[in-house]
């Protein structure tokens, strides 16, 4: 080597291996690499051909990624699961991997905003039949089944209502039909509700709510029980670059630390605050699947293992106007169209999430424009409560 100063300077751009050491770091290693390195082409045949673990390139996989899936895959049950850039890449995947042009879909009509969107917007452009149904009612569902169905999407309780799908009746309904289940368990989490024990066939999940719980990452989980089904999935997100980032799949790990912690505390939150919004006289009506007024109540004990979740709506007696004076009395409380934080959120799904839909379609989901919804999150109960206090009394 010459001992020109560029010549040394050039060492610089060179990757070195990073320092060893016989002490393991406690803290899960962010590893951004975007390529992997082989030793050897047959190394590099090896990992194509499975005969060997590696990554390659991180578009296809990487270690953060892995570690995140596999927590999540304990959690579920489940094996092989993939993470995704966001929830709706996973939705994505999970449709457009296993079906194509010809092909129908069933959906539960109060899927997720965007899911909604995809079925009965983008699905159509590619030949992919939909038809929407209510999930409470299995006979409905059953009946919409074609010779050409090949999925039914459905999430265990539904946003901004809080209705349980009868989840038995629609997995005794896709069993005799062959047709695979897909659910999207964000709402009700494993902890309230494992859909690989009950029959499903995919489990979906945006990771961006209670599993990462902090509202600073965007990711998804998809797993498939059929491994054929499962590889089908990966290889459309990979080629479509629905994959995440490492540094995302860092944070959301970091995240599950406390998952467990963080859903009891606001579980907790959640049916105390439910019961201070039922006895207000500023509230006309409270939904909660705790509480013995919910029109899904048994159905959610049966289902859902004690766990009711940290969701809850309410109707104020007022119509926007008063609702904004409540929102704009409780500025400490974000007003957000997310759920699943450590802070409590407060959403509005008429201005937000259902402003697409008439006022005629709204009502008919029972969404008036005194309708809230609330993520509960983890703070002093006594302090959300407040809030709320603050709030109703500028009804
Ligand atoms: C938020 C959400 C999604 C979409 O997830 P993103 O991570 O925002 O893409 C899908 N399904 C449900 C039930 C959700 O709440």
């Amino acid at each position: 080597m010459t001992d020109r100063p560029n010549a040394r300077a050039n060492t610089l751009v060179r990757r070195t291996p990073f320092p060893g050491s016989v002490s393991r770091a406690v803290v899960t290693p962010l590893q951004p690499s975007v390529v992997y390195a082989s030793p050897s082409i047959e190394t590099l045949h090896a990992q194509y051909e499975g005969r060997a673990d590696g990554y390659t390139y991180a578009r296809e996989g990487h270690p953060n990624a892995t570690l995140l899936a596999q927590k999540i895959d304990a959690l579920e049950g489940a094996g092989g699961g993939l993470i995704t850039g966001s929830g709706m890449a996973a939705v994505t995947a999970a449709i457009m991997g296993l079906l194509g042009a010809g092909d129908h879909i069933i959906g539960a009509d109060q899927l997720y905003g965007r899911s909604l969107r995809l079925m009965h917007q983008d699905l159509a452009r590619f030949g992919i039949a939909t038809t929407l149904v209510d999930p409470t009612d299995a006979h409905a569902l059953k009946a919409a089944i074609r010779p050409e169905t090949k999925m039914i999407l459905v999430e265990v309780v539904s946003n901004p209502t809080l209705r349980v799908a009868d989840m038995e009746g629609i997995a005794r309904v896709a069993a005799e039909a062959r047709v695979p289940l897909a659910v999207d368990n964000t709402f009700t989490t494993p902890l309230g509700y494992r859909p690989f024990d009950h029959g499903a066939d995919i489990v979906i999940h945006s990771v961006t709510k209670l599993l990462a719980g902090h509202s600073d990452v965007t990711l998804g989980y998809v797993a498939a029980r059929d491994p054929e089904q499962a590889r089908a999935i990966y290889d459309f997100a990979v080629t479509t670059g629905l994959t995440p980032s490492p540094y995302d799949c860092w944070l959301a790990e970091r995240g599950l630390y406390t998952f467990a912690l963080r859903a009891d505390r606001a579980e907790a939150n959640a049916a105390q605050l439910a019961e201070a919004l039922a006895g207000h006289s500023k509230v006309a009506r409270v939904l909660y699947p705790a509480r013995a007024d919910h029109p899904d109540h048994a159905r959610a004990r049966a289902l859902l293992g004690g766990r009711f979740g940290n969701m809850v709506s309410f109707e104020i007696r007022g119509d926007e106007a008063a609702a904004d004076r409540m929102v704009q009395a409780m500025p400490d409380l974000a007003f957000a169209p997310t759920l699943g934080d450590v802070g409590t959120t407060l959403s509005h799904p008429a201005s937000s999430s259902h402003r697409g839909l008439t006022p005629e379609g709204r009502a008919a989901l029972g969404i008036s424009d005194g309708f809230f919804r609330v993520s509960v999150g983890i703070e002093e109960v006594e302090l959300i409560i407040a809030d709320f206090e603050a709030g109703l009394a500028a009804v």
